[in-house]
Order: C-alpha cells, then structure tokens, then sequence
C-alpha cells in the first residue's frame, strides 16, 4: 500500500447514502498494474476494513497461478506404465499379455533399483529377478538374457524382454528428471 488517506465526507448524503469516511489506496496488481482502491464506511475503521477486504479480494483475484509441482519419479513411471499397457493391449486385435506381463516386471526392477550403468558407457546392467546377484547386459536394445536369445534365434529381433523394458522406462524417467 503506497498511501492511505482517511477523508471525512462532509457532503449532504445523497440518494444512495454517501458515507461518512473513504480511504484510498494503490496496490500493484499482476496483471492490471497499480491500481486505486477506495474502501468507504461510516467511520475510519469500517472505511479501512473495507479497504483491506477489497486489496485482498483484488490480490487473490489475480494471484498468479501456482506452478504445479513436477510430477514424482513415481508418478512418471505409472504415467509410463499406463501408456505401455495401453499400447500392449490394443496395438493389434489380440491383446499382447506376455507383453503386459514383462512391462509389469520392469516396472518391479525399476522401483527395487536394479537397472544400474554397466562397466562402460552405454551399456546397462540389471540384476535378475530370479537368482540375486546375477547382472545381465543390456546394449542397444539388446540383453544377455535366456529370453532374448530365444527370441532372437526365434527371428524376432524386434523383441523387448522385461530387462531391456527396465532399461528403457529407467532411461525415460532419469531424461524426464532431468528435464
Ligand atoms: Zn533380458
């Protein structure tokens, strides 16, 4: 508030009642800039209460708005999730549940912290599920898993096993972190 003035109305009161005591007042305003407020009563103080409740209501009224907080790690990672499935299960007619299967287990390697760099950049390791302490290697979309091999001798060399899906949801949420 840069100036408060309390100016008795000496004035007939005219038809709306005038009143007794007004205040002015500038505020700055997002938005508008400075702006004049007159709070009006019949005495100083309600003059001043007025003039208080409409500085407020103006400031809340064109308050910024909040910047949202970034979403958590875990948020980013349901927010992966929930876009995996939804391609797994209607990309094509028949719903792919092994696919569905695997993401769920990546999603559990990624929240038990076992996707970790490899020895070298670019290369990732991630710990097995099934016997603890053993890392398989994963390289451009490709892994030292039993699943992958079988897959790849299989001719399918477009197939994501849950180590390398790890390694991609990891990627995305650290570059989304980072972001
Ligand atoms: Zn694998």
């Amino acid at each position: 508030m840069q100036k408060v003035a309390c100016q008795p109305n000496n004035s007939k009161p005219g038809p709306l009642g005038e009143a007794a005591c007004s205040m002015n007042t500038y505020v700055e305003v997002p938005t508008l800039g400075r702006v004049q407020v007159t709070g009006r009563g019949a005495s100083g103080l309600e003059a001043a209460q007025h003039l208080k409740a409409s500085v407020e209501a103006l400031q809340t009224l064109y308050a910024p708005a909040p910047v949202p907080a970034p979403p958590t790690r875990e948020a980013r990672l349901c927010a992966l999730l929930a876009c995996g499935l939804t391609k797994a299960l209607t990309a094509s007619e028949t719903p792919d549940y092994p696919l569905v299967e695997r993401l769920l287990k990546a999603v559990s390697l990624v929240v038990r912290g076992m996707v970790q760099p490899g020895e070298r950049a670019g290369l990732m390791a991630v710990e097995s599920d099934t016997t603890r302490g053993m890392w398989y290697q994963i390289e451009r979309l490709q892994c030292t898993c039993r699943d992958f091999k079988r897959h790849l001798e299989r001719g399918n060399d477009r197939f994501y096993c849950k180590h390398v899906l790890a390694v991609l949801l990891n990627e995305r949420i650290n570059a989304e972190q980072g972001a």
